[in-house]
Formats: structure tokens, sequence, C-alpha cells
């Protein structure tokens, strides 16, 4: 039976796993560095104590249990096309197939200060570091007796003014309004800004002039400070430069702002483009190379007239690009013609505070904003957690959160330490 070995099981990596659950025609393994899926748009939630991990994550090993697929926990690091090997941190895989689904990371852009002092948002580990660093920040204002350093405890700055920058900016803005002063008396009328920036003119550039004039208005109300066309140019010694002049004092840096493709040794530079993406055909075969493929945030397709630099790096196209290679490696095994991948746009969303969020469906033919565009977020997001444990459990944090304004996870929890 040929093997098929599926590096990432993010959107991509499952939905190609999940069309081959209980096939006969292949012997499936998913790699993963971690022994869960998760949810990526709902880890704003997580990183700002309105969810727990455990309600947008999931163990692969539970997901695939009697499925007929094997899930090895590793990293991989690299790949011999030559001899159909797959190297890992801990051995080694051969394969027939190999699918490379391992999304990508965070972009600072060479910017090795921002990349030691930002916090960055791409992973379940990354938004449990955001909650804790958020809450001691919070912490240290307390006990702060000078104003001027208390500020700038107080003081956030976003970079990146796309759906995770947005959505991060309206949640504190509603947590500085509903709950801060309720659990930190000490910090009645301290001053603090919460700023987001974006080099773009607007805000969640690639969506409606409807929906940039919604998302300005409604974060403009929450009290956020808004600098467009602008960049972060610099962070150090609690001051951040941006690119108009500005320098602010501010303990933390929230970064939004890229995402860059993973890497692996053994990939030719040739079979690289934009974004190190892996460059692919229709069929998803990565440029130069026999039986790879790659999906997802780390694959360009440069192919489809539409979008000639390549799908957008989100969700949607993960998931449709791994349902379509699992149904043609299923076509090749029967000897039956393969069918060229085609994207449809479903549309993009996004959440701005608590009662608001903007959506333009159906290629900006429609356009919800406010409480019907609430509704609709909600309810696509709720639909598309993995399965009916993460729905209820997500479902009750928002019940609890929106008849309270309020939460109760803001808890540090530090990675264990023997003996403490
Ligand atoms: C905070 C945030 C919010 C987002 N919000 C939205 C949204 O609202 N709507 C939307 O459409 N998109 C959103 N996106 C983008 C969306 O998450 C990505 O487009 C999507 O996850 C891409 O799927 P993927 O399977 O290619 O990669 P991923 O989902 O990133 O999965 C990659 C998998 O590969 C694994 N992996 C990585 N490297 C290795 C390695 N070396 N070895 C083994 N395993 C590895 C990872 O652990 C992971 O499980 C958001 C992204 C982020 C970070």
């Amino acid at each position: 039976m040929e093997k098929i070995i599926i590096v990432g099981g993010g959107f991509a990596g499952l939905n190609v796993a999940r069309q081959l659950f209980k096939n006969k025609n292949y012997e499936v393994t998913l790699v993963d560095k971690n022994n869960y899926n998760y949810f990526t748009p709902l880890l704003y939630q997580v990183a700002t104590g309105f969810l727990d991990p455990s309600s947008i994550s999931y163990p692969f090993r539970k997901l695939f249990r009697n499925k007929g697929i094997k899930f090895r926990l590793a990293e991989v690091i690299k790949v011999d096309p030559a001899r159909q090997t797959l190297y890992l941190n801990d051995g080694e895989l051969t394969y027939d197939h190999l699918v490379f689904a391992a999304g990508a990371k965070t972009n600072f852009f060479g910017n090795e200060g921002i990349r030691e002092k930002a916090i960055s948002l791409k992973g379940i580990d990354d938004a449990l570091y955001m909650r804790n660093e958020l809450i001691k920040t919070m912490e240290k204002a307390a006990i702060e007796k000078d104003p001027a350093e208390r500020k700038k405890f107080m003081t956030i700055v976003i970079t990146g003014g796309g759906p995770t920058g947005v959505e991060v900016a309206g949640m504190l803005a509603e947590m500085r309004k509903h709950i801060l002063e309720k659990d930190y008396p000490e910090l009645k009328r301290a001053e603090g800004e919460i700023y987001i920036v974006d080099g773009h003119p607007f805000l969640l550039a690639p969506m409606s002039d409807k929906t940039h004039e919604g998302t300005y208005k409604a974060l403009t109300q929450l009290r956020v400070r808004i600098k467009l066309s602008t960049h972060v140019e610099s962070f150090e010694n609690d001051q951040i430069k941006f690119s108009d002049g500005e320098v602010i004092e501010a303990k933390t840096l929230i970064w939004a702002a890229g995402i860059t493709a993973h890497t692996f040794e053994g990939i030719p530079v040739g079979s690289l483009g934009a974004g190190k993406r892996m460059i692919t055909d229709v069929y998803n075969q990565v440029k130069g190379l026999r039986n790879i493929y790659a999906i997802g945030d780390i694959s360009i397709q440069e192919t489809d007239p539409v979008y000639p630099q390549g799908h957008p790096q989100v969700a949607q196209v993960a998931i449709q690009q791994g349902y379509r290679l699992a149904k043609n490696l299923l076509a090749m095994a029967k000897n039956k013609p393969l069918k060229p991948f085609k994207y449809f746009d479903r549309g993009d969303m996004a959440i701005v505070g608590r009662h608001h969020a903007v959506a333009d469906l159906f290629k900006h033919k429609v356009h919800l904003n406010g409480f019907l565009g609430l509704m609709s977020w909600l309810f696509i997001h709720l639909i598309s957690l993995v399965n009916y444990n993460n729905k209820i459990k997500t479902f009750y944090h928002w019940a609890v959160a929106y008849t309270t304004k309020d939460q109760a996870l803001r808890m540090i929890f530090r990675a264990g330490n023997r003996g403490s």
C-alpha cells in the first residue's frame, strides 16, 4: 500500500486527512509538532481571557480514533526528495506522496529588536503567553506609584490592521471599558492608550469601503487610537517609534503585521515563490518535485487569473485545497482524471468589540455590519469549530461573557517546574 505523509494538521492538513478517513488505497500518517489541532480565528479570545484553550483545540489522536489515520508527534526538519525520505527531530519516515501543510509563521521583516520584545499570535502557546503578559503588566501597573511609568504599563500598541489586529484592539478596548476598573480599583482614572497601526490607508484593507468605514467608526467609539499609512520602526527602552516620526512610551507591542511561510531544508530555492511559499501547479504539486504537494498558507498558486499574486492566506483556501488534493489522491489510486483546484471565495469577516462585526460576503456583493454582522460572525465561527465538544464549550463561554460583560479566565498559568 502506498504511503502518504501529511506535514501539519491545521486547516489544510486536517482536511486532507478527513477525506482519507478509512480509505483502502493509502496508509496515511499526519505529522505535527503539536498533538492538537486548533482554530486560529479565535486565538485572540484565548489571548484576552475570553475562551480557554481547550474550547478551540482538540487532540489529533482522538480525532483520528478508529479512522485509519496514524499520528506522529514530531517537528519536520528536512526532506530528501531523491530518497523519498522525511527527516524529523526524532527520526525519519519514508513516503510515496508527501503533502506539505505546515502553514506560516510571524514575519518581523528582519527587525530583531522587535522580534525579541513584541508579542505575536500564531498558536495556542502564543495566546497563553499573551494572556499571561497582559495580566502581569496590569498587576505591575496596579502597584506603580509614578503616573508616567504607570501610563507606560497601560499603553498597548497593536501593529497590523488585519482581522487579528482589529479583533485584539476591539477586545482590549472592551475590557478597558467593562472589566479593568472592577478587577483593578487601583487603576481608576489611570492614563493609557490602545493604538492600532497599519501601513495601509485603511484597516481591514482588502475588504470593502463600507467595512473600512464601519471598522474605523466602531474602534474610534471604543477610544482606540488609529494610525494609518504608518509602520512601527523600532521598540527599545519602552519607546515605540513610528515611521511618521512620532515616539510613544509603552511596555507592550503586539505584532500582527505579517507572515512568512515555513521552509524546509531539501526544498530547492527554485520551488519557492513570494513569501517563501512553495510554488504549485493547479493540482497542488510543488514546482520541480515529483509526488510532493503543498497546500494552505505554505503554498502559492499563480495560475488562477482572479488571483495572479496567489490566493489569500486564509482558512477557506486551506480547507478547499485540502479537500481537492485528497480527492485527487484518491482519483490517482483509481487511475481516474484529476480535477484542478478552483477557489470559491465565501467572503471575509471580522469582529470589532462586543456588539459589532463586519462581513463582506460573496465577492463583496453582500455587506453586513453591526448586529447582523455579529450574529453571522458568531454563527459561522461556531459551526466551523472542529467538533461538538469545542462548539458547546465556546458557546457557553460566549454566553457568559455576553450576559455578564465579563469572563473569569484571567489566570496566569505558567509552565510547570519540578518541586514548585
Ligand atoms: C491569530 C490568527 C487569526 C486568524 N484569523 C483568521 C480568520 O478569521 N479567517 C481566516 O480565514 N483565516 C484566519 N487566519 C489565517 C488562517 O489561520 C490560515 O490561513 C490557516 O490556518 C492556514 O491553514 P494551514 O493548514 O495552511 O496552516 P495552519 O493552520 O497554520 O497549520 C499548520 C500546522 O502545521 C504544524 N507545523 C508547522 N511547522 C511544522 C513542522 N516543522 N513540523 C510539524 N508540524 C508543523 C503546526 O503545528 C500546525 O498544526 C488567522 C491566523 C491567525 C494566526
